[in-house]
């Protein structure tokens, strides 16, 4: 029975990633970049596991670069912009700090910033129109939102960003921030006609400290600093072999029979919000959100009912906080989207992986009417 509900967060590393990542330590030791035989073979495992990852995500493996995660692809794009000639830039309201982060720095580098409302969770296209200017050079709108699991329409609003583009004589990158998509909703990063997007392993049973960003053109993109000229210059340092091979093993074993799996989360899913409608909570997730994650507004402070329910064993967040790093942050996105202050202090996240069960979510349930409307 698990009754681990916070895996929006982070997940366990599954058994077979850890396999992967002993076994990738003890055999291919050797620095990848190295010239003798073992950094060879040890070239050729990153190479194979980037083949691996990149087919899974269904992307080209050239465009596909490891980085210790999402925080750091983002860091990677936003970084190399802030050093660049200053333009505009576009971001949602409902992005996660490794993103919103990067505003302050980049107005005092002399950018303008803009922030899109998601009124509902949702970044409207004609909201990304209106802020659309000959000097936009960056657009960042995430996916999945970590918060309330809204999917963004990101098809449309690529080609909303393509469709201004062609009376311009530079092109604006579209960067989206995919950690909640992959392995949990349908993404093809291709299709979308994104510029570049992150990933953090550790969401899908994967390693911590390994992730990887796409680049859909990394011949138009200049990192600020190449470094040791890794990752061919756009992230520098000793690649971190095994923790790819476990990022590469646990993608894997995530995506094998992932319809199934993902309708199998939706089942449980709509179970957990049935619960809550059944006591009248509002439910803060839009209707059509990733099934990995449910937002609701508790009846009491979020920090207290996350306390009422881990006192019964059960591990969800509160979705004002997130973590007790970003305090705010969940509050932040919660008022963003329009709603009221008194539920967004309340807000509860429950976030479901594939090692979700039904007799946790029956554990879930029955504590959830226990707890009721609170003392
Ligand atoms: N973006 C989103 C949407 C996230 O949920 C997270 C992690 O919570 C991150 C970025 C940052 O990921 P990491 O801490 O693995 O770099």
């Amino acid at each position: 029975m698990n009754l681990y509900f916070d895996a929006a967060a982070t997940t366990p590393l599954s058994e077979k990633a850890l396999e992967a990542y002993i076994k990738t330590e003890r055999e291919f030791f050797a620095n990848p970049s190295s010239l003798h035989k073992e950094g060879v073979k040890a070239h050729k495992e990153l190479e194979r596991n980037r083949a691996e990852i990149a087919d899974l995500i269904s992307v080209p493996p050239a465009s596909l670069f490891f980085t210790s995660g999402a925080t750091e692809s983002i860091a990677a794009v936003f970084s190399s912009f802030l050093l660049s000639t200053p333009g505009k830039v576009i971001i949602s309201s409902i992005e996660h700090d490794a993103v919103s982060s990067w505003l302050r720095p980049l107005e005092r580098s002399g950018w303008k910033t803009a922030m899109l409302k998601a009124k509902g969770g949702i970044v409207r296209k004609e909201d990304l129109e209106a802020e659309l200017t000959s000097d936009t050079r960056l657009v960042a709108i995430m996916s999945v939102n970590n918060v309330t699991g809204a999917v963004e329409n990101i098809k449309e609003l690529v080609e909303t960003v393509r469709s201004y583009e062609k009376g311009l004589k530079h092109r604006i990158f579209f960067f989206s921030d995919s950690v909640q998509a992959l392995g949990k909703i349908p993404f093809d990063p291709v299709a979308l006609g994104i510029d570049g997007a992150s990933f953090s392993a550790h969401k899908i049973n994967g390693p911590r400290g390994i992730g990887a960003l796409y680049l859909r053109r990394p011949e138009a993109f200049t990192a600020i600093a190449p470094a040791g000229g890794q990752e061919k210059g756009k992230r520098g340092g000793t690649e971190n072999l095994p923790a790819i091979a476990g990022f590469r093993a646990a993608l894997g074993e995530w995506m094998d029979g992932a319809e199934e799996r993902r309708e199998h989360i939706k089942m449980l899913s709509n179970r957990i919000k049935d619960a809550i409608n059944g006591l009248g909570f509002h439910i803060l997730s839009p209707a059509d959100a990733s099934p990995y994650i449910i937002s609701f507004a508790s009846p009491l402070p979020s920090e207290v009912y996350t306390r009422m329910l881990s006192e019964r064993g059960i591990s969800v967040s509160s979705g004002s906080a997130c973590s007790n790093n970003t305090k705010g942050e969940g509050e932040r996105i919660l008022l963003s989207m329009g709603i009221r202050s008194s539920e967004a202090k309340n807000a509860v996240r429950i976030s479901l992986s594939n090692g979700s069960d039904s007799d946790g979510v029956d554990e879930l349930i029955k504590a959830i009417k226990e707890i009721g409307h609170g003392r």
